[in-house]
């Protein structure tokens, strides 16, 4: 059993833009890093919130959902980001680098369409900072179809809130529990027993 993706962006969520005079949280603190093909004396500024990395690992921890890197970012992501916020290795969607000059080029996230691939069928939630109503229309029919999906889009200026993972938790645990309770009734009922498991979420 897996639980369901927890898809997550880099830039604009836990990168924040910076404001209009250039400014970022007070929250955040810099790092130059560099990116995989990035020659090692052209390195790039980021701004990451070290409170990031413990509530980011709260939610791995929790079981509830399977993290995912959804970035422009790449491996890099996996490599560079995560570890400066103390995160274990992540997988990530392997996502093409298209000559495009919009995020949006067909009207919606230009990650969409691939993440449509990966994901298959699987349930997933997704934190980005660029949907646009396109996208939210295609989780409510991805989820009309059988395949919960739920969008978080945070503040560009502001990025990844607490709220935002607890609130992911909050949606992936019927999920998950369900999964849970199905794969224990089909093995109480595979050994024969007439028993029902009743799993009820953690307080
Ligand atoms: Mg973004």
């Amino acid at each position: 059993m897996r639980p369901p993706y927890l898809l997550l962006d880099v830039d604009g969520v836990l990168i924040p833009f910076p404001d209009a005079d250039g400014t970022t949280p007070a929250t955040h603190g810099r790092h130059d890093v560099v990116p995989g093909g990035r020659n090692a004396g052209n390195p790039v500024t980021v701004w990451l919130n070290p409170a990031h990395g413990p509530l980011l690992m709260h939610t791995i921890r929790s079981g509830l959902v399977t993290p995912l890197w959804c970035t422009s970012w790449r491996q890099d992501a996996t490599t560079l980001v995560g570890p400066l916020l103390g995160l274990p290795p992540i997988p990530h969607v392997d996502l093409p680098r298209p000559r495009i000059t919009t995020s949006h080029p067909n009207g919606y996230l230009w990650k969409r369409d691939h993440v449509e691939t990966w994901l298959g069928d699987a349930p997933a939630i997704w934190i980005d900072d660029d949907f646009t109503s396109l996208d939210h229309t295609w989780a409510a029919e991805r989820t009309a179809l059988g395949r919960p999906t739920a969008l978080i889009q945070p503040d560009p200026h502001v990025g990844l809130l607490a709220e935002h993972l607890v609130e992911s938790l909050a949606w992936a645990a019927p999920l998950t529990l369900a999964q849970a309770q199905a794969m224990a009734t089909a093995s109480t009922l595979g050994a024969g027993k007439d028993s029902t498991l009743v799993l009820t979420p953690p307080a």
